[in-house]
């Protein structure tokens, strides 16, 4: 089965200012998939959504049922079946009652981090991981491990997620490969979406597992990727993502 390669709606491509980095996305992020994740989505999925990245960025770990059983108002089975209905999205892993991640995020430690606002927060891969600042309109640090090295690698991003203030090593890059999703790209595809302290590394690691097809990006054009897929999942208007609750 071949997808036809066509432009998302879900994703934000008024961020995409680069050919290659529009390439890379439609094959990373094809429409069915997109579809698959956003189409009918409902005003409840909505809003627990909204409440399990709230909970990750201000708290650093996802909200239990209970904490959205306060803050939705909804009943625990009605709870049950959204969060179901937003893992065969592949928006949520949702496992034994457990939030285990929310794309950008997991709870469970990975070779990926976010900073902000003082946070620590485990990212599901590195294209996740810079795509967080958009998302929450906050100035980020992302720290990854190289996986030949494990040379610790930061790029900080300012607030509007966009732009990269400083890149260390200076020669890191991102490898987003393109695999089969099979319904969840954390298991799947973001596994193989990684930075790397240098292109030698990224083709050394590439030779000892034929890696297949995907994108070598800059951390500027991955950070691009990220902005596009993350920008969607906060309305602009709860941007920027206040770090304590209100209510
Ligand atoms: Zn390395």
């Amino acid at each position: 089965m071949k997808a036809v390669m066509a432009r998302s709606s879900y994703l934000d491509w008024s961020v995409v200012s680069d050919g290659y980095v529009a390439k890379a996305l439609e094959a990373l992020m094809t429409a069915e998939r997109m579809a698959d994740r956003w189409d009918g989505i409902t005003p409840q999925e909505l809003a627990i959504h909204r409440q399990v990245l709230l909970g990750f960025v201000r708290a650093g770990m996802p909200p239990t049922l209970n904490d959205l059983k306060m803050s939705t108002g909804q009943t625990l089975v009605d709870l049950r079946s959204s969060l179901r209905s937003l893992q065969r999205r592949d928006l949520i892993l949702f496992e034994d009652d457990v939030i285990v991640a929310a794309y950008p995020f997991s709870a469970t430690p990975t070779q990926h981090h976010v900073s902000l606002g003082g946070r620590r927060i485990n990212a599901i891969c590195a294209i996740d991981a810079l795509g967080t600042a958009a998302m929450t309109g906050h100035e980020t640090t992302v720290q990854s491990a190289c996986p030949e090295c494990e040379r610790q690698i930061k790029v900080s991003i300012n607030r509007d997620g966009l732009e990269i203030e400083a890149v260390s090593p200076k020669a890191t890059v991102i490898w987003a490969a393109v695999s089969d999703v099979n319904g969840c790209a954390a298991k799947t595809q973001c596994q193989s979406m990684l930075a790397f302290c240098c292109d030698e590394h990224l083709e050394t690691w590439k030779r000892g597992r034929s890696a297949g097809t995907g994108f070598r990006l800059t951390p500027e054009k991955a950070t691009q990727i990220g902005a596009a897929v993350f920008l969607p999942f906060v309305h602009s208007t709860d941007r920027p993502i206040e770090l304590t609750p209100t209510s």
